[in-house]
This record gives structure tokens, C-alpha cells and sequence, in this order.
């Protein structure tokens, strides 16, 4: 590609974004930094498992912001939390008590297990920066290095980006902070190999959800612990993704009986609202002390009154019991398409990997674009799978629209495939 298309194919980016986020008057112009790719949609509003975008027409939501809206859009009960609250107290220091944080800190270590503490956070990747800095407090000088897996995902900032395991992630970014390396996904022996002296923690996903939606075994997480344990080094598991019920469990990792040291939480918390948060049994959050750590934001009044309100939805629809329905619903519907050759996952976190000799070449990245266009919102996790995450209130009629359009929409790639293999 020479320097001009590139410039040209870069401009024309910048013209779809600026359009969509509707600012044609400013073509060329768009305020956003283009760390996306061109948006083709805009949405405007969402009700339970539904989008509408600016042009009023309707979209089945199967991703949920990328396993956050767990409970739908526009939920009336998160809806009265958030007005209530704003209209009471928005905001004081940390430095100050607010009324939510100790309770939601409450109610998610009990669904933890008991015995923790909580630090809030704004996200995923602070979540687990916050533990990766406790990981280090706890190991003391010298011991501070992070294990974590090759395909993993932990966030983008510094820190967490070099706890990812995508080295070509790292590229661009280098030099990286250091104490991070990289272990094969499920390899224990290889794990065990590179525990040494200068090793604090491993950082680990139940299932890998950026990298293809691909659930450890059992066994791998049975055998982790043993080592931490024997070597005397912290377990933790990042549920951003898989957390709170999404995959048929509170979390992912009770599905494997393991009790982690360390566990962090975001996406789902606030449903939407902003909110991250680091758990840790209770002698190794006394590592912190006051000045250790801390955010202006994090556990702020409206935050943690969402997540209330969210984890209160949670336990009276006992979500990961229905996580576990709707997800078997869709695995058996999946699976019977002719152009899926396997469906993974947990729960309602689901790859559906399809079959490029039937459908070509990157055939999740076509089905997705075209599944956008007939109403139904998923992504492509590989170029070979789309990835589910939709609402865990998902309705059997809506699973069986879901599943109709999909095969619809493979049916149709799989002629246009065919009638290039014979043109
Ligand atoms: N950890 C996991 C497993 C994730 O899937 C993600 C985001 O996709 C993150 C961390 C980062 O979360 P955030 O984007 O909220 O910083």
C-alpha cells in the first residue's frame, strides 16, 4: 500500500467517524482520536436486550457493550438508583465515608467467598492495576515479577498492557513497565518452570474473552493454586469479563474450586456505569496501607449506588442460573447450523467458531458486518468466531431470533462463498 492510499484510506475513516458521531458540518475534523475503527452506527437508545440507532432502526444487542449491559439497557431498577442518587450526592473525596461503597463492598465479597476486602476502581484495567501493585507490596523488594498467559487480555494501560499476553500489543509501546512475563495458556509445567525467586503472582482469566473466548480446564486451575500455594505466591484471577454471573457462576473461577487470592471485577458492575474493582482476602489486602493507593473516582456515591442496585437485580433474578439456561439454549440451537463447526464458552460468553471452507475466508469478520446489518450486534473475537455476550435476562424468544438471523445471514455467506468457488 503506498503512503497516499494510506492517507487516503485513513481520511476516509476519519469522514465515516466524524459522520457517525454526527459531525458532518466538521468533516475531516472529527474530536474523537481515532483508536477505533470507523464506526458504522450510532446508537441513540436501548431497551432490555434492543438497541435503536440514530435513524430509528432496531438492533438485538448480543454483545452488551462487550460483556457490560448484563442486565440489559435502560434496566428501570439501575435507572431510579442512578436519578435518586444524583439528586442526593454525586461525589466527595475518599477521604470521606459515602453510604454505598462498604455495602457493595459487603455484597460482593460474600459473593466471593467471605473474608476480603475491597478496593473500587474505575475499570478493568485499574482494577487490575490495583492488584498488580498489591501483588508487588505483598512480594516486597525483588520479588515483583507477574506471570500471566500468552492470548490473555488484562487492559491498556502500561502496566496492565504488559501483563497482556499479545506481545504485538507491546510494540509500539516499549519500554514497558518491568516485571511481566509470559507463560503458555494452560501449560502448567511451563508455569511451574518459571516460578522463581522474583515471581509475586500469577494473573490469569477463567476464560480467555479477548483472546477467543477460551475456558481453562479444571485442572489448570486446581494445579495453579497448588503451586501458589507451595510457592508462596498469589493467585489472581481477572473476572472482568466472565464475572458476576455471565458465565453460569457468580464467578468463573468457582466453576474450576478454586479459591483465589485476588480477584478483579469491572464491566458488569455498573451495568454501564463506569466502576472497577479489586478483591483480596484479607492478610493480603493488609498489605496497603493508607497512601499506598488510591482514585479520585473509585467507589464514588453514584458508581457504587448503581452497582447496588445492579448486584441487587443480580441475586432476585439469580442470574448465573439463567446465564446457565440461556446458555445451553443457544449452544444447542448454535450447534445444529451447518456452517458452525463448534461452539465455546461458559455460560452466556460464547464463541461460535465457523467454517471457512464453507463460508471463506474470515468468515466472523464478514458475518458480523452483515449480522450489523440485518439488526443484530456481535463481534468478531478471531477472524474465524463471532463472540455472544448478550443481556443474561435474554428471553427464549430472542435466543431463537438471535439464532435465526445468524443462520440466515451464514446461509447467505455460504452461497456467495460457493458461487466464487465456482465462478
Ligand atoms: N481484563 C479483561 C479480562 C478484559 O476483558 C478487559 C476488557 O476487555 C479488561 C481487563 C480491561 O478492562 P477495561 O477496558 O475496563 O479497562
Amino acid at each position: 500500500m503506498t503512503t497516499a492510499q494510506t492517507h487516503s484510506q485513513t481520511q476516509d475513516h476519519s469522514h465515516a467517524h466524524a459522520r457517525a458521531m454526527g459531525a458532518d458540518a466538521q468533516l475531516g475534523q472529527c474530536p474523537l482520536m481515532p483508536t477505533y475503527g470507523a464506526p458504522s452506527v450510532q446508537f441513540v437508545r436501548g431497551q432490555g436486550s434492543w438497541l435503536w440507532d440514530h435513524e430509528g432502526k432496531k438492533y438485538l444487542d448480543l454483545l452488551s457493550g462487550l460483556a457490560v449491559t448484563s442486565l440489559g439497557h435502560s434496566h428501570p431498577a439501575i435507572s431510579q438508583a442512578l436519578c435518586e442518587q444524583s439528586q442526593q450526592l454525586l461525589h466527595v473525596s475518599n477521604l470521606f465515608g459515602t453510604e454505598h461503597a462498604a455495602p457493595l463492598a459487603q455484597t460482593l465479597d460474600s459473593l466471593l467467598g467471605g473474608g476480603g476486602q475491597v478496593f473500587f476502581a474505575n475499570s478493568g484495567a485499574e482494577a487490575n492495576e490495583a492488584a498488580i501493585k498489591l501483588a508487588r507490596k505483598v512480594g516486597g523488594p525483588g520479588r515483583h515479577v507477574v506471570l500471566s498467559a500468552l492470548g490473555s487480555f488484562h487492559g491498556r494501560t502500561l502496566a496492565t498492557l504488559h501483563a497482556t499476553g499479545q506481545p504485538a500489543k507491546h510494540l509500539a509501546f516499549q519500554p514497558l513497565p518491568e516485571g511481566f512475563r509470559h507463560v503458555e495458556f494452560c501449560n502448567i509445567a511451563q508455569l511451574e518452570a518459571s516460578v522463581d525467586d522474583t515471581v509475586a503472582a500469577v494473573l490469569l482469566e477463567a476464560v480467555q474473552g479477548e483472546g477467543g473466548v477460551n475456558p481453562v480446564t479444571i485442572e489448570y486451575f486446581q494445579a495453579v493454586r497448588k503451586l501458589c500455594d507451595e510457592r508462596g505466591i498469589l493467585f489472581i484471577v481477572d473476572e472482568v469479563q466472565t464475572g458476576l454471573g455471565r458465565c453460569g457462576s457468580w464467578f468463573a473461577f468457582q466453576q474450576m474450586q478454586v479459591q483465589p487470592d485476588v480477584v478483579t471485577i469491572a464491566k458488569a458492575l455498573g451495568n454501564g456505569v463506569p466502576i472497577g474493582a479489586c478483591w483480596a482476602k484479607a492478610d493480603v489486602a493488609a498489605a496497603f496501607q493508607p497512601g499506598d493507593h488510591a482514585t479520585t473516582f473509585g467507589g464514588q456515591p453514584l458508581a457504587t449506588a448503581a452497582a447496588r442496585a445492579v448486584l441487587k437485580v443480580m441475586q432476585q433474578e439469580d442470574v448465573p442460573t439463567r446465564a446457565q439456561v440461556a446458555g445451553a439454549q443457544f449452544v444447542q440451537q448454535l450447534q445444529a447450523l451447518d456452517q458452525v463447526v463448534q461452539v465455546r464458552g461458559l455460560g452466556l460468553l460464547l464463541a461460535v467458531e465457523l467454517d471457512s471452507i464453507l463460508l471463506g475466508e474470515a468468515p466472523a469478520t464478514h458475518a458480523a458486518a452483515q449480522l450489523l446489518n440485518q439488526g443484530v450486534v456481535v463481534n468478531a473475537v478471531t477472524p474465524t468466531a463471532i463472540r455472544l455476550a448478550p443481556s443474561l435476562l435474554i428471553s427464549e424468544e430472542e435466543i431463537a431470533e438471535a439464532v435465526s438471523a445468524i443462520g440466515s445471514v451464514l446461509a447467505d455467506l455460504q452461497v456467495v462463498q460457493s458461487e466464487r468457488a465456482t465462478s
